[in-house]
This record gives structure tokens, sequence and C-alpha cells, in this order.
């Protein structure tokens, strides 16, 4: 295998003998490797590695990045993942020596700083949620999905009422939705949207009973939509003895606007790495807390941080389910997202919000003459538009539209998501993008409609100038080759 991208392989450049360190001289008695570690797992042949010199491997992964596209290189308006910039503020907190050096078997009493921080980030999500008391452990969007959902059975349990297995999703959730509910053993059950793209609330009344869990949503939803009736649903749910649950994953339409707690949600989970400015993309790690009202709280995953006496101690809450992750969760994670918050104020997150929704009501409203607008009403921090009438009129597919703008330096949106639109363009340009940047992305969403129109061939062969042209991504996602191996 040798590389499609121009930039040689290590293992390519490699010469016997050529090294780029050196370790310290050994000042401690040395231990023969076969007393440290059984002899079964010890190789029985060198391992052939890449050798070379410090500058070759430097130049080799700087070349490497320059070939990515990052929210630190140029716009990436992928819809539902909120690709803000990550202020630098944040990482200069994370890398405090009194954050970095410590280690999670500490006593307490050794940690005080590190307690308070997540206890008052769990209070600062709690306020903007509306709700009681949170649980910082969940590493994801999807895992806190998962929390909250053991969460909502052990209550239901505890009530005697452990036959309620069915939850409730809508058509325009997000695929993490269904799947948490299924992975935590639950029956899926959909509810459609209506014209306005919200929940259908006469499909939802026929829908809630006896076996009624909760209901899992997103508002906005994944349209972008505000659910203005969502008091009506909740109290649908309520009174069918089911609890709301609120993926939360892009709250940036709503920080200090609306608290999902007074529109009738039970459990709420933030994505720190999405709304918080913590780095994200490329797997990890991210951070999924949840908050969950009164009520729900004795079940919250153990430890929690409470504070007593002025001093922070970590407890078991009564009814615990147990632990959902070993330790704290991403400790350095949370310690970005609380520069985040405690950098902006509370004042500042609404104006973040405030800028997030002007940002994406902007581009709706100067793309929706060249692309078709399904739900034409105001959008809050994204909106989806559909490619049909360029597939129908110029058979060019929304994939050829998001490959093309790739030559344009811009990340492509989320596409074919969500579900319930056509060759769905879902775009969220987040409020870290200045009005020159959006100006720019419209003139070329505006130059791709007309190439459609025009030049509909050279659109079905884009990308033409980024490193690797168009890529067989169902083929890298199956059968990912991630392993170098001699020719
Ligand atoms: C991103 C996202 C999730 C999942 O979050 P992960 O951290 O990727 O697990 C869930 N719901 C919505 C609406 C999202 O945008």
């Amino acid at each position: 295998m040798t590389s499609k991208t121009g930039v040689p392989l290590l293992f390519e450049i490699s010469s016997p003998g050529r090294r780029g360190y050196r370790l310290p001289e050994l000042d401690v008695p040395e231990v023969p490797v076969d007393e440290l570690i059984p002899t079964e797992y010890l190789r029985q042949q060198e391992a052939e590695l890449p050798e070379v010199s410090e500058l070759e491997v430097v130049r080799h992964f700087t070349q490497l990045s320059r070939l990515n596209h990052g929210v630190d290189v140029d716009f990436y308006p992928l819809g539902s993942c909120t690709m803000k910039y990550n202020p630098r503020v944040n990482e200069d907190m994370a890398s405090l020596p009194g954050f970095t050096a410590i280690h999670p078997y500490q006593p307490e009493e050794t940690v005080q700083g590190a307690l308070e921080l997540m206890y008052n980030l769990g209070t600062y999500l709690a306020e903007l949620s509306g709700l009681h008391s949170a649980t910082l452990q969940p590493a994801a969007g999807a895992h806190g999905e998962l929390t909250g959902l053991w969460i909502i059975k052990a209550y239901h349990e505890a009530n005697g009422e452990g036959h309620r297995n069915e939850i409730i999703v809508p058509d325009s959730a997000h695929g993490t939705n269904p799947a948490s509910a299924m992975m935590a053993n639950y029956k899926v059950v959909e509810v459609p949207s209506d014209e306005r793209g919200g929940v259908d609330v006469a499909a939802l009344r026929k829908l809630v009973g006896p076996k009624t869990a909760g209901l899992m949503l997103t508002n906005p939803n994944t349209l972008g939509l505000f659910d203005e009736n969502i008091c009506a649903i909740a109290e649908i749910v309520h009174e069918a003895g089911g609890l709301l649950y609120y993926d939360g994953a892009n709250a940036n339409a709503l920080m200090g606007i609306v608290k999902p707690g007074h529109t009738g949600f039970d459990v709420v989970h933030y994505n720190l790495h999405k709304t918080f400015s913590t780095p994200h993309g490329g797997g990890g790690p991210g951070s999924g807390p949840i908050v969950v009202s009164e009520q729900l709280a004795p079940f919250l995953p153990w430890p929690v941080v409470a504070k007593e006496d002025g001093r922070y101690v970590l407890k078991r809450p009564e009814k615990s389910i147990g632990r959902v992750k070993s330790f704290y969760g991403h400790f350095s994670v949370l310690v970005r997202a609380y520069a985040y918050i405690r950098s902006h104020g509370a004042e500042g997150l609404r104006q973040v919000s405030e800028a997030a929704v002007v940002n994406a009501n902007y581009l709706m409203h100067h793309l929706k003459s060249l692309y078709h607008l399904p739900y034409d009403r105001h959008c809050k921090h994204e909106f989806v538009l559909s490619g049909k009438l360029q597939k129908e009129q110029h058979g060019v597919r929304t994939l050829d539209i998001a490959k093309r703008l790739l030559d344009y330096g811009v990340h492509a949106p989320t596409i074919y998501f969500p579900l319930n639109v056509d060759e769905a363009l879902m775009i969220e340009p987040t409020e870290t993008e200045t009005k020159e940047t959006l100006d720019a992305f419209i003139a070329a969403m505006r130059r791709i409609a007309e190439e459609a129109e025009n030049d509909p061939e050279s659109l079905k062969s884009a990308p033409h100038y980024t490193p690797v042209r168009r890529l067989d991504e169902a083929r890298a996602a199956r059968q990912p080759i991630l392993r170098w191996k001699k020719e």
C-alpha cells in the first residue's frame, strides 16, 4: 500500500539506524524484561518499525494535517454537529498542572479543586436545563442517552411499573435515539412528523398508553425547527405515565432562552463537545453529561460530587443505577467546557444562542431561492434544504453538491439526514462565523446551483481540487485498511 495523498508513509522513507530520539541513561536497577512480562506475551522477533529522524516525523504529520479539513482551517457547516470554534483559553485551562498532574485514585481531600469544578459544572448544566442534578460520567451524547434511559427504566421499576417497555421516537430523530432505546431493551415506537415538521400530536395521542416508558425528543429537532406543541406533548406523555427525555446534543439555540425542564422534560443530555466548544470529530474524547429532575436524582450513576460543610465529597445516590464509566468521565473535556461557560457568563451564553440562530436564518433566507426548502419557517441553530430540484431537473444529487463544496474549501453539510427529507442538506453555521464567511458560503452554493444547470457532468465527478478525489466511503467504513503491510 502506498499513500494516495502524496505524503510519503514513514515506512517508505525508513532508513536502517536513523533515529529521532535518545533515551536517558537508566537511573534505576535494570530488570530483565521477562521478569516483568510473561514470556508468552513477549514478541519473538523485533518489530519492524520505521526508522526516521525527528524532522521526518514532524514533516510527515504536518503534511498529513494539511490534507485534512478542520474548523481551524475553514468553514464547517456540518448540521447537527455544531462545529464551532474551540477557544484556545479552554486549552490553556485544561493544561494547568493542577488538572493534568492529578490522579483519579487520589484521596478527595487532595483534589478539592477538581471536585469543585465538577460540582460547579453540574450546577451550571442544571441551571441551563431547569432540572435538578447532573452526572458528568457519560463519554458521549449516545452514552448519555443510554444512561438516561437506564434511569427511566430504574424509576419505573422502582414504582412497580417495570412492564413499561416502549419508547416513542419521532421519525426525524437522530439515529442514536432509537439505537439507545434498543440497547436499553426498549421497543421503539415511531411517531410521524406533522406538515410543519413537528411531532404529529394527534398521532402521539394514539400511541401512548400503559406500555409507554417515555418519549425521546430533540427540540429544536433535527430540521432545526422548534416544536411549539412541546407543552401539550409533555402533558400527553406524562398523563400516560411516561417520562420525557430531551436529546440536547445541540443545545446551541436555547442557552439562556428556553430551559427544557420548564417545557416538561425529565432528563436532558448535553454534548459538551458540541454546544460547549470542546473539540470533536475523529472519534473523541467527548462528554455527554445528563441532568435529571429531582424525582430521578436518586437513580444517578455514582459517584456524584456533593458539597458538605464547605468540602466536596463523593456520594453514592440512594438507588443508583451503578457506574457508567470508570472514574469521573472525561475530566479534561469537563475542564474545557467549564472554561467556556465561565468565560462567557450567563449573558454571553444567551448571546451565543442568539447569534447561532441569526446566522442560520441568514443562510436559510439567502439559499432558499436556489435550493428547495421543505419547511419554510424560522429555523433555530440549523436548517435543512433539499437537493430535489437539482436532482429532478439536472440529475445532480445532493452527494455531488456536497463533494463540489470541498473544491470551494468548505466542509460539506450533513447529507441525506434527516431521513424524512428527500436529498437532505443539513446546514449549521454556528455563532462563531463572520458575515463574510457566510456570504462566501452563499456564493459557493450559488455557483454550484449554476453549475448544476450548465455543467452537471463536472459536478458528478467533483471534487477536482482536493488531495484525494471521490472516495468509496461505504468501503472505507466497512473494510478500512488500518495497517501498513509490506508489499
Ligand atoms: C451528535 C448528536 C447525538 C450523538 O452524540 P454523540 O456524542 O455523537 O454520541 C445525538 N443526538 C443529536 C441530535 C446529535 O446531534
